[in-house]
Order: structure tokens, then C-alpha cells, then sequence
């Protein structure tokens, strides 16, 4: 008898971060959603970089506050300004866009907590802090923090940046802040992150890349707190900043009519906190599976696990994981970032297509050739942890097998 009481959606979203309203906007197209939201609906504590044809490309434009012609890079004896068409985004308007267009299309967001969910009548029943809702499918977009994944022990491998930082109001300067990313070279080798909203509206944050933990942003706040009473002494912290970038890979991407989609599903590249962006690229083709499954009602854990599996080619996970290997042990080596920045310098103005994360198959042997070249194998070996490096080493002896061979049949064409 209750059930017949409880209000019934064709999906719930749990999570109105951008995986969850992108899905959000998608999918309402076609069916009846509720997105369920555990604080103020439009506010976020990331600040996100993107680039110029996404943001045309996905019609975000109206949220753009700053442009720049580079990303700076910097390690404690290297530079690079890696070339791209690059925007800043003003994170809640952001949101603010994809909650206007999801309602626009009759989606319902409440801010309710996800708390619980139970299978029933070939559906799901989902309990939040405020009620009891049915639905076919629920799609947990609740970033790197979710329940669902924590309590069915679904991390197969994570690595995180560890993010604590703050939009500062403060006075014009004669220096302008880039968007751009440098070391305090301290000994819990930090880093900063700029990303400039205005002349006088700056988002700052300080972050560190770490091994096997969803890491703790708290525990930056003293390193924070220090570098901005250096930076901008005279500064505002008109919002918090701060979160875990995880990435990795889950045991399993979908349960029956449950999937994971965004943060949760661990779609951010290993190696670089672009989680946003791949949001963006893969929302659609995310939403075009979904809606497929939901047409043939063909919500079970395989079905819906395809879905998943079409947002990963297994060569670019192989890369990103070498690069994520590298990127995070780098910081134990003697130059600590150095490696990294030398390789970005090695690929020239190639580099951009890894933190756009846009690779064919030529990219990834060139990009495997030049980090051999730049970071000595003898290197490789004494950087990289045992359990890593057969994995690493395999791959990298793969993809130079692979260069060499396309290399030998060029020639031979000619
Ligand atoms: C400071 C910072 C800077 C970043 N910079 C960039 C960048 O420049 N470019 C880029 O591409 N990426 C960047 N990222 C990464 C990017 O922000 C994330 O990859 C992205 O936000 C993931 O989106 P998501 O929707 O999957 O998860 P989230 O953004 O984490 O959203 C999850 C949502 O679920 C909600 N939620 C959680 N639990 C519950 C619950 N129990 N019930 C209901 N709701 C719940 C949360 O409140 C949240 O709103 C940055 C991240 C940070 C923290």
C-alpha cells in the first residue's frame, strides 16, 4: 500500500554536481527526473578551466569570465606554457544554466540527502532525508564521496589530488594572475592552482597529488591559509574552495538499475583533475546509452555496465594510468616535478591533448617515446613502486614496440 503512495520517477539523479545536471538536461529530454541534492542546488566548492570550442560546443559560454592563450606550468627548475584556447568558468553560474534547462524540460530538484536505496517491483525504491520515491534507474552522480560506492567497497585503485582553497576578492594589481599551476618547493611538496575569474576575483588553491586515499582537504587549510597571507595579504575569501580529484578504476560500474556516472564512476583521466571536461565530452554519449537501455528496459548490471564501458578506450586508460604512475611518484624523485614538465616540454605544442584529454594512437606513441627519453628507464625503475611497475613498464614497452613498427612500415610504404 505504501508504495502506491510514493512518488515515481522514470530516473533519479542522486547529485546535482555537473555530472548529475548534464545527465540532468540530457535525459529530461525524453523522461520524467528527479535530482536529489544534498546542498543548496547551484553552488559548488571546485572551480573549473575549460576551453574555448567546449564551452561553444556544450553552450556554456554565458558562464565564461576570463579567456588566456596558455596554461602555465611550472616545476622547481623547469616552465611550460602549454598553448591551447583556454576559459575560465564561474563555477555556480555553471550550474546555474544546467538547473535553468533541466527545469525547462520539467526535471524536479530538491535538496534532500540521498540515504539509502532497496530494491523493489523491478525498480528501485530510493530513501532520502526527506521521503521515499521510486524509480527504474537511479544514477549516482554523487562525485568521489558516494555511498553507494564506499559501502560496496567498489575502488578497485584510487590516487587523488587533495584540493584546499578559496575565491579571493582582492585589490588590482600591477602583476596579473595566469591561469596557471606552480610549486612552494616545501617538503609536503604543494602546489597552487590560479585560476583568475577578474582583475580583482581569484580563485586560489593549494593541492597535492597523493597515493591510495580519498585524502583530506582540511589538512591543507594551514598550508592555505599561509600562502594567501603571502599572496594577497590584503585579500577577501569570498568562497570556500576544495575536494578530491579521484581517480582510478571501480570493481564494478553499474549495479541493476543503478550506474555511476561522473566522479563516482571514476571518470577523471588519471594523471591531471580534469573531471569537468570529461563531463562535458562524455555527457551525451552517456545520456544516448542510457536512453537506449531505458527504451528496451534493459536496466541489469551488464546492459547498464556497456553503457558505462562506452565512455573508456582501454588504450587511453592504459596511457593515463602511466601517467598518473608517473605524475604521482614523480614528486618522490630528487627533482620532484621536474620529469613531468620536461616531458610537456619534450612534446612542444602537442602537449594540450593530454590535459584535454583528446589522444589518437599516434599521440600516445610519441608521448610514450618522449617520456622514455626524458626519464631514463634506470629512473623509472627507482621512482615507481613494485606493484606499479610491471604494469608501466609493460605498456611503455608496448607502445614503443608499437612506434617502432609503424615507423618501419612508413618507410617501407615510401
Ligand atoms: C578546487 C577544484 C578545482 C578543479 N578544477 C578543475 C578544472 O579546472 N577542470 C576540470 O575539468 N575539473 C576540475 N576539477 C574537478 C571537477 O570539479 C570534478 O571532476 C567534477 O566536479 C566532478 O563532477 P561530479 O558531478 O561527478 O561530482 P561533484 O562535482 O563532486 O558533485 C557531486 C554532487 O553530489 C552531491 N552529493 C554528494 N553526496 C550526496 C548525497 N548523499 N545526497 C545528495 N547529494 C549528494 C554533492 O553535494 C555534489 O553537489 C576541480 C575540482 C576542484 C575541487
Amino acid at each position: 500500500m505504501r508504495q502506491k503512495s510514493m512518488k515515481k520517477y522514470d530516473i533519479i539523479i542522486a547529485g546535482a554536481g555537473p555530472a548529475g545536471l548534464t545527465a540532468a538536461v540530457e535525459l529530461s529530454k525524453k523522461f520524467k527526473i528527479l535530482v536529489i541534492e544534498r546542498r543548496k542546488p547551484g553552488t559548488t566548492s571546485s572551480t573549473w578551466y575549460s576551453y574555448a570550442d567546449r564551452a561553444a560546443k556544450y553552450n556554456i559560454e554565458e558562464a565564461v569570465t576570463t579567456r588566456f592563450k596558455e596554461i602555465r606550468f611550472t616545476s622547481p627548475t623547469q616552465k611550460h606554457y602549454m598553448k591551447d584556447d583556454c576559459v575560465v568558468l564561474d563555477h555556480n553560474k555553471v550550474l546555474e544554466l544546467w538547473i535553468k534547462r533541466a527545469k525547462a524540460n520539467g526535471v524536479v530538484i530538491r535538496q534532500e540527502a540521498f540515504r539509502d536505496y532497496k530494491y523493489a517491483d523491478g525498480g528501485v525504491k530510493v530513501i532520502t532525508s526527506k521521503g521515499e520515491y521510486f524509480t527504474r534507474l537511479l544514477i549516482d552522480a554523487m562525485g568521489s564521496g558516494s555511498e553507494i560506492i564506499a559501502r560496496h567497497n567498489l575502488i578497485k585503485r584510487h590516487d587523488a589530488w587533495v584540493i584546499y582553497g578559496g575565491l579571493i576578492k582582492h585589490e588590482k594589481h600591477e602583476k596579473p594572475y595566469f591561469l596557471e599551476y606552480y610549486p612552494l618547493n616545501d617538503k609536503d611538496n604543494t602546489y597552487v592552482g590560479i585560476h583568475p575569474h577578474s582583475d580583482t576575483e581569484t580563485n586560489i588553491y593549494v593541492f597535492q597529488g597523493r597515493s591510495n586515499t580519498m585524502g583530506n582537504p582540511a589538512e591543507l587549510k594551514e598550508i592555505f591559509n599561509k600562502t594567501i597571507a603571502e599572496l594577497e595579504p590584503n585579500g577577501e575569501k569570498i568562497q570556500n574552495l576544495g575536494g578530491t580529484i579521484v581517480s582510478g578504476s571501480l570493481k564494478k560500474y553499474a549495479l541493476d538499475n543503478i550506474i555511476f556516472f561522473g566522479a563516482s564512476g571514476m571518470l577523471n583521466p588519471d594523471g591531471c583533475g580534469m573531471g569537468f571536461n570529461e563531463i562535458l565530452k562524455q555527457h551525451q554519449t552517456f545520456a544516448k546509452g542510457i536512453a537506449k537501455a531505458m527504451k528496451k528496459n534493459a536496466l541489469d548490471q551488464k546492459t547498464l555496465s556497456k553503457v558505462a564501458d562506452s565512455l573508456r578506450d582501454q588504450e587511453t586508460l592504459n596511457f593515463q594510468k602511466i601517467i598518473g604512475a608517473f605524475s604521482l611518484y614523480f614528486i618522490k624523485s630528487k627533482g620532484k616535478w621536474d620529469g613531468g614538465v620536461k616531458w610537456l616540454n619534450a612534446m612542444g605544442e602537442e602537449s594540450k591533448y593530454w590535459m584535454r584529454n583528446e589522444f589518437t594512437m599516434d599521440w600516445i606513441m610519441k608521448a610514450n617515446l618522449r617520456l622514455h627519453k626524458v626519464i631514463p628507464i634506470k629512473e623509472t625503475v627507482s621512482m615507481i613502486p613494485m606493484d606499479n611497475l610491471p604494469f608501466v613498464l609493460e605498456q611503455l614497452a608496448r607502445f614503443s614496440v608499437k612506434a617502432a613498427t609503424s615507423v618501419v612500415k612508413n618507410r617501407m610504404k615510401k
